[in-house]
């Protein structure tokens, strides 16, 4: 079962229950195939409203998230 970790509130969840990866406007392959930036994991939650702001660069897309979702991302940082 593949699982990924909520770029949003921390949350992990299993990609059988939903949620799927975003890439933002800034997203680039990465060269050696490590880790890209701006590609970004979101549990079923939060996978919608990234995806609404899939044309803005991660790190402006990040902050619209956690300003909307503010409760999610502290209890993310609290767990
Ligand atoms: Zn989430």
């Amino acid at each position: 079962m593949k699982a990924a970790v909520c770029a949003l509130c921390g949350k992990r969840f299993a990609l059988d229950d939903g949620g799927g990866s975003v890439r933002f406007s800034d997203y680039e392959p990465p060269p050696d195939g490590s880790r890209a930036w701006g590609h970004l994991w979101f549990c079923v939650t939060h996978l919608s409203s990234a995806e609404r702001r899939s044309d803005l660069p991660t790190a402006a897309a990040l902050e619209e998230l956690r300003k909307r979702y503010w409760v999610s991302w502290i209890r993310g940082w609290l767990r």
